[in-house]
This record gives C-alpha cells, structure tokens and sequence, in this order.
C-alpha cells in the first residue's frame, strides 16, 4: 500500500515544503520577529533539517527566511537562565544542568548554537542559503552552515558581538569565510559588509536581484538534484573534511570555550552575560534590530 507522503510541514517558527522534484525548501518563519532565533525556531529548524534528512527523496536543501531580512540573529529577550532548552527533547548530548553559572550556559549553547549548527553543517545532503536583507550575528551561523550562499545584492552582514564583551556569534566560523584578516577587521570592528564584498571574500557565491533570489537558487538546487545523490555526499564530506583539516572543528571548539570566558567575564563584572552598553537599545528588539 501507498503512503502519500506530505509536501508541507507548518511549525510554529518554520516551514517545510517540496518545491521539485528532490528539492525541499525549509524556511525560517517568524517575519514578525525578522525570523530572530528563539528556541522554539531552532527546533522548529531541527525538526525541518530530519524531515529533509530521512526523506530519501530529497537530494538538496534550499534555506532561508521570510519577510524583508534573513535574520536578526539571537531574540536577546530571551536568554539568561533559566534556560530554554529546557521545554524541548533536546537533540544534542550536552544534557540540562540546574546547577547555573558557566555550566548551565555553556550546556544550552552546546545544544542550541554549537551543536545545532555543526549539526545541519554536517547534514549530508547539500544545502543553499539565500540570504536577503539582513543577516546580523547568529544570522550569519545559519548562512555559514550551508554549503552554497546565493544573496540579494542589498544583503548586508555584521558581527556587532565584540562591543558586547564578547569575541564573536557561537559559531565561529569567520577566519573559514571572511579570509584571516578580514575576520579580525569586521570583529573589531563590528562594521557591515555589503553582498558584494562577500562575493569578493568568497563567502557567497553569487549575488542576485532579491526578485530573483528563489528562482536562482531554484535552478542551481534543480541542477544539483539531477546528480547521483551518494556521490553528492561524499563531495560535500569531502570538502567539509578538508575545512575539518583547516582546524575548523577545533577552532569552533577553541572559540566557544573563549566566547564562555567572556560571558562569565561579563556575568562576574556586570552582572549580565553580555556588556549592555556594547548592545543598542535597538538590538533588543529584533524587528528593529534589522531596519
Ligand atoms: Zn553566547
């Protein structure tokens, strides 16, 4: 007997849905917020990311996120214990703590940040961002864990994490995307790049017009899923490997043990995991956070 099998799964913060044959589409879904992750959309992601990973029909995944702005990063409102994850089966081994302190935080970022991102980065099947608008710190984790990024030519992206006492989003994955020094001037910096200079950087691989941002990646998805779909996860391995022997894994491994100093620098000097004053009233507010 036949199953019919669903083409679209709504979820609080996200979408699922067969756009062609061997193309799934897993859209971030809270435009409201500028799709500002909160744990409810990382898992609502997750669980979008297993829909698209135990279906053997799908070969290639397109990502992104609804409204005007890819992302306005992590929903600031709601961190700080006690610690979301708590409501969720929780996908990782890190585990819940109710102990507090670095210990509580760093388990809820291994989960949420770190093991989520290094998870979809490592989903077998390829993967294409289209980044519009646009992409502020915990943003660009989602963009840098796919393995094609396609932008509108009025996307921008920053890092703005190192005026909050922080060395940088979760994911550290800039030295790997921007080039060494680039990585060091942006962070110190916390200025924008345009979609151009990302282009020059090799961090995305092709700016488009935004009304033609899903056709483009449409038609590169269409293109990739007429290939043998082995063969496409042991090139996307292979070249994930290659960065794993760039130090990328040890390096995010590095970073985060750093990032978690700075937050418990933070939390023992002010009282606040993040240093409020190096935080814009405005990124408080996502929906503002992005205009
Ligand atoms: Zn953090």
């Amino acid at each position: 007997m036949s199953e019919e099998k669903s083409t679209v799964h709504t979820f609080e913060h996200a979408t699922y849905e067969i756009v062609a044959p061997g193309v799934a589409k897993i859209m971030q879904a809270r435009p409201e917020a500028r799709n500002a992750q909160n744990a409810q959309l990382t898992y609502d992601l997750n669980d979008c990311f297993d829909l698209a990973a135990q279906d053997e029909d799908v070969k290639v995944v397109l990502f992104g996120g609804e409204g005007p702005h890819f992302s306005a990063g992590h929903d600031l409102r709601g961190f700080g214990p006690p610690f979301p994850q708590r409501d969720f089966k929780l996908v990782n081994t890190w585990g819940m703590t109710r102990e507090g302190g670095v210990h509580s935080r760093y388990s809820f970022e291994q989960e949420v940040f770190m093991g989520m991102c290094q998870r979809w980065r490592d989903f077998p099947k390829p993967t294409i961002a289209m980044v519009q608008g646009k992409c502020i710190a915990g943003g660009l984790m989602l963009a840098w864990m796919c393995d094609i990024i396609v932008a509108t030519d009025d996307a921008t992206f920053v890092d703005p994490v190192v005026a909050m006492g922080v060395l940088g989003v979760e994911y550290f994955n800039h030295p790997y995307e921007l080039g060494i020094r680039k990585a060091k001037e942006h962070l110190f910096t916390g200025d924008w790049w345009d979609a151009e200079e990302a282009h020059r950087l090799g961090m995305v691989n092709h700016v488009v017009e935004r009304d033609n941002l899903e056709e483009f990646s449409l038609e590169m998805a269409n293109k990739i899923a007429e290939r043998p779909i082995f063969a496409l996860k042991m090139a996307k391995k292979a070249v994930n490997v290659a960065q794993d022997n760039m130090g990328h894994k040890a390096t995010q491994e590095t970073s985060l043990a750093l990032h978690h100093m700075c937050h418990a620098h933070n939390a023992e000097t002010e009282m606040y995991a993040v240093k409020k004053e190096g935080m814009p009233e405005k990124f408080r507010n996502p929906k503002e956070a992005a205009e």
